[in-house]
């Protein structure tokens, strides 16, 4: 996929790009109250829900198209380009006739290809940026494919948010960041801007300038976070919603980074400290090496004695061991768990070639295939 440099896509805006605005539009007075307490504080972009996707019946689903109005006149007030989430090809013909400047498609919608794909109908031969939200689940290919189906319908300017995952596991987020997926998306994309935002990460306004601060050091291209004037009344979303202030404070606290630097010196010192992490990795490669070799001589000794590859008790004793004896290192429990699950399925799968190889004619053992 070609996309243009985010140089071309900025709408003329400085990086990175910083929007607001309520989780819904729920009246002119909000919106208005809202787009004059942003102006000026570099915030480039008001977002506003106008058509809200809810679990459950019954909730506040947006005011519909007749707030299109509401939040445009907003940004044109304050000089601001207006975005909305569009999840159906009426949503986009409503957006189109009310002058949003940006859409975007959210993670409820971006789950669905067939969706996605009538939204794409709808809005071929239009230029307008897109944003696409991460699907809801955990899932790369997805993301990429909404992008994708975006570019084939003619929409360059595009973008990805990364408003974190629903995961089972327990977290203190309301959806999980799972910083390695826009990480490994930008690195599939490296041109595509791509958008964080911590309010539906976080579910809890205390988190959110933590997971702000964690986006902006990883490079990302912008926030995306909702603000409202009176957030614990919001008729959506009230616990994550950030006052103006809030916003204003939280923006002022920012430390934005460089990727790189021109002190000579600084380079060489990160040059230094890179190739002791460079031999460090060779030593770790050449150990595992060594540990797989034992593990391949513990899989013939089990094949000569006809015993099962998988030991239940021996499994819980190493999750049980090493976690423990990385915590006496300072490594981090759930860390050193993943690490000896990934060394233990690639230990099993050793052993079953061994297990599961065929004597050749002449009695002796073929090799293992791969
Ligand atoms: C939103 O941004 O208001 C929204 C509904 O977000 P998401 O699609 O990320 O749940
Ligand atoms: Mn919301």
């Amino acid at each position: 996929m070609q996309l243009p440099d985010i140089e071309h896509w900025r709408l003329g805006l400085a990086q990175p790009l910083l929007i607001g605005g309520p989780c819904g539009v729920e009246s002119p007075t909000q919106i208005n109250a809202i787009a004059q307490a942003l102006a000026g504080s570099g915030v480039g972009m008001l977002r506003g829900g106008i058509w809200k996707p809810r679990t459950r019946p019954g909730s506040f689903q947006g005011i519909g198209s007749e707030a299109l109005t509401w939040l445009k006149d907003a940004g044109i007030s304050v000089g601001m380009p207006v975005m909305v989430e569009v999840a159906s090809p009426f949503h986009v013909g409503e957006a189109l006739t009310a002058g949003i400047d940006v859409l975007w498609i959210g993670a409820r919608t971006t789950v669905n290809p067939f969706l996605v794909q009538e939204i794409c109908e709808a809005l071929r031969g239009v230029d307008i940026p897109v944003m696409v939200k991460n699907p809801v689940h955990p899932d790369l290919e997805l993301w990429i494919g909404a992008l994708e189906r975006l570019d084939q319908a003619g929409i360059h300017r595009l973008a990805a948010i990364h408003r974190g995952f629903h995961t089972y596991e327990k977290s203190r987020y309301r959806n999980a960041p799972l910083w390695s997926l826009p990480l490994e998306l930008k690195r599939r994309i490296p041109t595509l801007p791509i958008l964080n935002d911590p309010s539906h990460i976080c579910g809890d306004r205390a988190l959110i300038a933590g997971v702000a601060q964690t986006a902006i050091d990883l490079g990302f291209n912008g926030l995306m976070v909702e603000v409202h004037p009176d957030p614990a009344n919001a008729l959506s979303d009230p616990e994550q919603q950030l006052t103006p202030d809030g916003f204003r404070t939280l923006i002022a606290g920012l430390v934005f980074r460089k990727p790189t630097t021109d002190d000579a010196v600084v380079r060489h010192v990160l040059d230094d400290l890179r190739k002791r992490i460079d031999r460090i990795d060779d030593e770790l490669l050449e150990l595992l090496a060594v540990r797989m070799q034992a593990v391949r001589e513990i899989g013939e000794y089990k094949r000569e004695h006809n015993m099962t590859i998988f030991q239940l008790e021996r499994w819980n004793e190493i999750l049980k061991t090493r976690p423990a004896t990385g915590a006496g290192l300072d490594l981090n429990k759930q860390f050193v768990v993943r690490l000896m699950e990934l060394i233990h399925e690639d230990s099993i799968h050793q052993q079953s070639q061994i297990l599961y190889r065929q004597p050749t004619s002449d009695g002796k053992d073929a090799a293992p295939t791969s």
